[in-house]
């Protein structure tokens, strides 16, 4: 079984605009895998299908074997999405949130896990403090926290580096190889080569909605020129 399956997605946004103009690709189990492209290629349209937060105009996605449309519930507690924006309510702490997350997913007992969480992110010292006293970056680390809850086999992170810190991100990196070690896998939306090039075995590379490029990592970099023209036309 795949991790993720993605067939023949296409999605048209209410003023007739195509995002994906038929998308397909296979992320197998373990993986730690790169979504590639530049602005407006279609990456946060592809994602949000897949947690089934906006519906694909046609084709299919499945997460670890669920299709996200006719088995969603099943779909969503396979799947771990780490968004761009920050959506929090601001009147819990950082301990309380992770707890209603869990209760969302109806675990009860989840501290053992929660605390191992905020010792990877660096926020153990955090855990009594309210989210709206918190950095930016605070904030983006209890995100990532907040969607890892449920431990989820497929763990998406939309461009997860975007005006984050530098301690941060080598933190939120060390712990995601951890959690691929361990055999979650990763898969990362990114406008940056270098990032996907460091950390990930595969790149699927969007662009104007189409997949232009599928490959090891290794391969894409012998033909690096020709991404970079890519991603730098799209
Ligand atoms: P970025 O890296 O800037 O986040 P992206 O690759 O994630 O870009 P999307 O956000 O998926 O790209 O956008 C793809 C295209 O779809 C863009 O041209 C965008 O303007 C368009 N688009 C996104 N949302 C809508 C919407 N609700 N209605 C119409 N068009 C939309």
């Amino acid at each position: 079984m795949n991790a993720l399956t993605i067939n023949q997605a296409v999605k048209t946004y209410a003023n007739g605009f195509t995002a994906l103009k038929g998308v397909s690709f296979d992320v197998q189990q373990g993986e730690f895998f790169a979504l590639l492209g530049a602005n407006g290629a279609g990456k946060t349209t592809l994602i949000s299908a897949i947690a089934g937060l906006n519906r694909l105009s046609s084709g299919s996605i499945q997460v670890m074997g669920y299709d996200v449309q006719m088995q969603s519930t099943q779909a969503r507690m396979n799947l771990g999405l780490v968004p761009q924006e920050l959506v929090f309510d601001p009147f819990f702490n950082v301990r309380q949130i992770l707890q209603i997350q869990s209760g969302y997913f109806g675990i009860r007992k989840n501290n053992d896990w929660i605390d191992e969480m905020l010792h990877h992110l660096g926020l153990t010292d955090k855990a009594n403090t309210n989210l709206r006293n918190l950095s930016g970056g605070m904030k983006r680390r209890v995100m990532v926290a907040q969607a890892l809850v449920h431990r989820p086999p497929l763990i998406i992170l939309d461009e997860p580096t975007a005006g984050v810190d530098v301690e941060l991100r080598h933190s939120l990196w060390a712990f995601m190889q951890t959690l691929n070690q361990q055999g979650h896998t990763i898969i990362l939306t990114t406008h940056y080569l270098e990032e996907a090039e460091q950390y990930c075995g595969r790149i699927a590379m969007l662009k104007q909605g189409k997949l232009v490029a599928l490959d090891t990592t290794e391969h894409l970099l012998n033909a690096e020129q020709n991404v970079r023209i890519q991603l730098q036309l799209s």
